[in-house]
């Protein structure tokens, strides 16, 4: 209980894999300007648009979790005393 919010590390873990996924897809998206690979540009440029979205969301239901549970981002150390 007091060594932090489980639900909000999940939910940090979350946000971090769509942001990993989100970087990638973006450089993937430049390597493909670069060598002119349309296709690849169009397919990357509606994973861009899906992990955009998919973060907005995660980033989204993190927020709203901190601000209900009363439980700070980074600071897992003092989440349960203020409910
Ligand atoms: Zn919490």
């Amino acid at each position: 209980m007091s060594t932090g919010c489980q639900q909000k590390q999940r939910l940090q873990t979350e946000v971090q894999e769509a942001l990993n996924r989100l970087a990638k897809a973006c450089t993937e998206s430049i390597e493909a300007l670069h060598s002119q690979n349309n296709r690849a540009l169009d397919r990357l440029d509606k994973e861009l648009e899906i992990a955009m979205g998919n973060k907005e969301r995660l980033m989204g239901a993190l927020r709203q979790h901190v601000a209900e549970h009363g439980c700070l981002p980074g600071d897992p150390g003092r989440s349960e005393h203020s409910n």
